[in-house]
């Protein structure tokens, strides 16, 4: 008996019968832009072989004007469906589904040729579209209806039809951006023409036996978004039209409230899906931040929809539903929503990957093939790199010895799991400690390991991590200054007014973790919802509550400084740093950049700024100011002749964090 009867029921679509409920949302990886086809046929492969119902790919631009940016991948010419087909038919082999996503970019298209229904600038985006006239809105139709036909050509069982996220045909449902007056523009229905009209001329296209998901746009989150209704009427139209099944999506990308993020609840956004349930007769979908086969066992259960999509989950462990099945969640690679290889990649022009699975886009790349002769290793430090390094030796068949001088393993992952909003670093550690003890290695926790016990073994890795920078401030030894370690530890106790010298990534933390007391909004959905202003549809256009934000009040007063003379927080992650920005704005965190520091008395830390004295007045200073690497092991092993590998900040700590941290210590031991 299976744990997730819902989830892993099959799913009839009258001409084609999908094996379980799980879409594999449409990610852009940045593949096919490189021309590597045999490397896009195996990230797609690899997924089918790993059980998932159905996998959309990223979006497919119909044409040069509605691509994302310039040179976004199409079937354009008989060579793009050739290639395609590599895909299609390594899917197939692989016992897999795959339908394309048409994605037409509308105003969100990178270039000046942009096009939408009037030229309502986006606020991401610096360009103005032109405003389509009536042949020029056929002609999009018509290239959209071709790349589906197209798509069928190429092997494809269906196609995605992006219509939500503010993307082309969702920017002419809102009045927000169609001011038009013609039969494209103004009433509802003349609003909901296009998006229609295009379900019908894809499906005329295509064909019948063809898989149609329309991509419907279930609560916009901007000013003068549609309204439930209008969502509700829409979407029987778009059934009518003939789509096979429903894809929702939340928010346009340019809503000033996250909808992936990591400290968005876990299927935070699941009860708007039930809202349209049962309104339409065919399969509806639900996404967002769904990670772990109970979660989406939960959501199928209540009803909230037919079927669970998720993107992200896919990147750190293709094999999610064949793990599911097998009854070993607890190995599933879990995806912690950070962002930061894949769309802060996407959004860098990197290609994605995945933190917690570097071998995510670079199935061809970075293999574990067994090892040729098997050698004892030690691994000394169980941080990110440590561990990374650990699990792919051993997994390759080498022995492996895992040391640590604290009494758990996750090194730094120990204090990210304790901020409000990072609680998705709970599960990665979990997974870490089941996949250690599954992988056979020998775990040797609290006690610091010696040059002298390294000396036997084949090959010595040594990741021991960071210690924190000493800033050098006078008066930082007094005891109203604490270290962002014992801070984060719950080991100190920190006055209601601080100042955090160092506004990087940890500093953000330590101002969010000091800010916020009680339950996480993350833990919390109605609280998340109060904090974020995010209301039902139902009452409100958009989603959008009238009261606008209500975070909770702050539990200190905060001052976050740093020296640079730039915006605090502008080199956090590029998709997730606005959030952590506002997050700290609502709780009237002061942020100062450049200052210079000048002592710490009892009354506070004295700054100075464009060359004139201050007081930032508060009871406690927490230091924040970086970190060195910790070699302290490293150069007595050289010095005692032994060679060892030294990874993760212990190598070099600037710009130091988990992904570079997991995928040197995989790469590392993909090749020994
Ligand atoms: P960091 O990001 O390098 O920031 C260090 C901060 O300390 C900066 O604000 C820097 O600003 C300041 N600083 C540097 N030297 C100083 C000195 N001598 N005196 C006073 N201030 C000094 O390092 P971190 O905050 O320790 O974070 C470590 C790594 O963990 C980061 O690279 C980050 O990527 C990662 N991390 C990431 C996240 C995330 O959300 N993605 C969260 C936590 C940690 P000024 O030099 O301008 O003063
Ligand atoms: Fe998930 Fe982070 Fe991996 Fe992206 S990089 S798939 S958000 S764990």
């Amino acid at each position: 008996m299976t744990h997730y009867p819902h989830l892993l029921a099959p799913l009839d679509l009258g001409f084609t019968t999908l094996p379980n409920r799980v879409l594999m949302g449409s990610m852009h990886t940045g593949l096919e832009e490189r021309g590597d086809w045999n490397r896009v046929a195996e990230f797609y492969a690899t997924r089918a072989r790993g059980g998932v119902g159905l996998m959309v790919t990223g979006g497919m631009a119909p044409n040069a004007e509605g691509g994302v940016f310039p040179g976004a991948a199409g079937l354009f010419t008989p060579e793009d469906i050739r290639n395609h087909r590599v895909v299609t038919d390594r899917v197939h082999a692989a016992g897999g589904r795959i339908a394309m996503q048409i994605l037409h970019a509308g105003r969100y298209a990178y270039g000046k040729e942009c096009v939408s229904a009037s030229a309502v600038k986006s606020p991401i985006s610096p360009f103005v579209p032109r405003e389509l006239d009536e042949a020029g809105i056929e002609k999009q139709i018509a290239d959209i209806a071709t790349a589906a036909a197209r798509a069928r050509e190429a092997g494809y069982d269906g196609v995605e039809v992006m219509g939500s996220e503010g993307y082309f045909l969702n920017q002419f449902l809102v009045s927000h951006v169609n001011r038009r007056e013609d039969r494209w523009g103004g009433s509802v229905e003349n609003r909901q023409r296009l998006p229609v009209e295009v379900v019908k001329r894809v499906r005329e296209a295509a064909g019948r036996d063809f898989i149609l998901i329309y991509r419907i746009s279930l609560m916009d989150l901007v000013p003068d978004g549609q309204s439930f209704d209008e969502v509700v009427q829409l979407a029987g139209k778009i059934e009518s039209a003939g789509a096979s099944i429903l894809n929702t999506g939340i928010g346009w990308h340019e809503a000033r409230i996250p909808t992936i993020a990591t400290s968005v609840p876990r299927a935070g956004f699941a009860w708007v899906t039930k809202k349209l349930m049962g309104h339409v007769s065919i399969p509806v979908i639900t996404s967002n931040r769904i990670n772990t086969p109970g979660v989406a066992e939960q959501v199928l259960a209540e009803g909230c929809a037919d079927m669970v999509s998720m993107a992200r989950p896919f990147l750190a462990d293709p094999d999610f539903v064949a793990k599911a099945a097998a009854g070993k969640a607890g190995e599933i690679a879990p995806c912690i929503a950070c962002n930061q290889a894949c769309l802060d990649h996407t959004f860098s022009g990197k290609l994605t990957s995945c933190l917690v699975n570097p071998r995510a886009c670079n199935e061809t790349e970075l293999t574990y093939p067994p090892a040729k002769v098997v050698k004892s290793l030690a691994v000394v430090g169980a941080g990110p790199a440590g561990l990374s390094a650990a699990l792919v030796a051993a997994g390759r068949g080498h022995k492996v010895t895992l040391f640590d001088r604290d009494e758990r393993i996750g090194g730094q992952l120990n204090m990210a799991r304790e901020i409000p909003g990072k609680e998705e670093f709970h599960g990665l550690i979990s997974w870490y400690e089941t996949m250690v003890a599954r992988g056979g290695i020998d775990l040797r926790l609290g006690r610091e390991a010696t040059v002298d016990m390294l000396g036997g073994f084949d090959e010595v890795i040594v990741a021991t991590g960071v210690a924190p920078r000493d800033p050098g401030i006078a008066g930082e030894d007094a005891p109203n200054v604490l270290g962002y370690i014992d801070v984060l530890r719950g080991k100190a106790a920190v006055g209601k007014r601080v100042a955090v010298v160092g506004a990087g990534g940890i500093g953000f933390d330590v101002a969010e973790y000091l800010v916020h007391e009680g339950t996480s909004p993350t833990e919390d959905a109605a609280l998340w919802r109060r904090e974020w202003g995010v209301t039902d549809p139902e009452q409100a256009r958009g989603g959008l509550a009238p009261e606008g934000p209500r975070p909770e009040a702050p539990a200190r007063e905060v001052t976050l400084l740093q020296r640079k003379a730039e915006k605090p927080g502008k080199r956090l992650g590029k998709t997730t740093g606005w959030i952590h920005r506002a997050t700290l704005q609502a709780k009237g965190v002061k942020m100062l950049g450049g200052v210079s520091y000048e002592r710490i008395t009892p009354e506070g830390l004295w700054i100075a700024r464009d060359g004139v004295a201050e007081l930032v007045a508060c009871d406690t200073v927490v230091l924040c100011a970086g970190q060195e690497p910790a070699r302290g092991l490293a150069d007595r092993l050289a010095t005692a002749g032994i060679a060892a590998h030294v990874i993760g900040g212990a190598d070099v700590a600037a710009e130091l964090d988990a992904k570079r941290a997991i995928d040197q210590g995989a790469r590392l031991a993909a090749g020994l």
